[in-house]
């Protein structure tokens, strides 16, 4: 499938995500992870991302779009993507629109996961995520907790706190989310290709999703 996943950070993307390329093969392809793998390795790329990820902002457009022309012509993006994290602005939207025109590749949906903010704040400031920039399984210290010492169930590495997960970022990132991401909800309503789901729960938001796009 082709999917764009949209919802405020902490809605679920990348768990529902990484769901669906368990499902039929499509790659997850995470703006976030890419950029934190970047700011880990010390690349360009990551020297120049690291600030506005620190304090909640977003990267400038550019980059991303610079990120993104590469990773959807890799070989593994033929079988289809599931775009966590990316567009997150109208002028990225427009952007991937031109783009995929150029590539011939065409969109299937767009999901809008819409999560009460109450529960976002809850599920961002108990988040966790593995450190190993191959794994960054995510884990709830209420809910899916890693081992007691620490670790990552699935690879070992010691999962930690996200810098951008501190109380002062996520107010920033969530009025970012308002301000710069929210409007894309409008933006695919109006291309016809939006579709809402509200569930707290990812695996029926994923069977609802596949059901969708069969
Ligand atoms: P995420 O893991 O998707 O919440 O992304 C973490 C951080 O990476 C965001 O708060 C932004 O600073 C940056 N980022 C990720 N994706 C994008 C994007 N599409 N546009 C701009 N910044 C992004």
């Amino acid at each position: 499938m082709r999917t764009v996943l949209l919802g405020a950070p902490g809605a679920g993307k990348g768990t529902i995500a990484k769901q669906l390329t368990a499902h039929d093969g499509s790659v997850q392809i995470s703006t976030g992870d890419i950029l934190r793998g970047a700011v880990k390795a010390g690349s360009e790329l990551g020297k120049k991302a690291q600030g506005y990820m620190e304090r909640g902002d977003l990267v400038p457009d550019s980059l991303i779009m610079d990120i993104m022309e590469a990773r959807l012509q890799e070989p593994d993006a033929k079988k289809g993507f599931i775009l966590d994290g990316f567009p997150r602005t109208i002028p990225q939207a427009e952007a991937l629109k031109v783009l995929l025109q150029k590539l011939a590749i065409k969109l299937d949906t767009v999901i809008n996961i819409d999560v009460p903010k109450a529960v976002i704040l809850d599920r961002l400031t108990t988040r966790r995520t593995c450190s190993n920039s191959d794994c960054q399984e995510i884990y709830n210290v209420k809910s899916k907790p890693a081992s007691p010492d620490g670790k990552c169930l699935k690879c070992g590495s010691p999962v930690v706190q996200r810098a951008d997960e501190t109380e002062e970022a996520i107010t920033i990132r969530l009025a970012t989310y308002n301000e710069k991401t929210a409007p894309l909800i409008d933006f695919y309503r109006k291309e016809g290709l939006l579709k809402t789901v509200s569930s707290l729960s990812s695996e029926e938001i994923v069977k609802e999703i596949i059901k969708g796009v069969k």
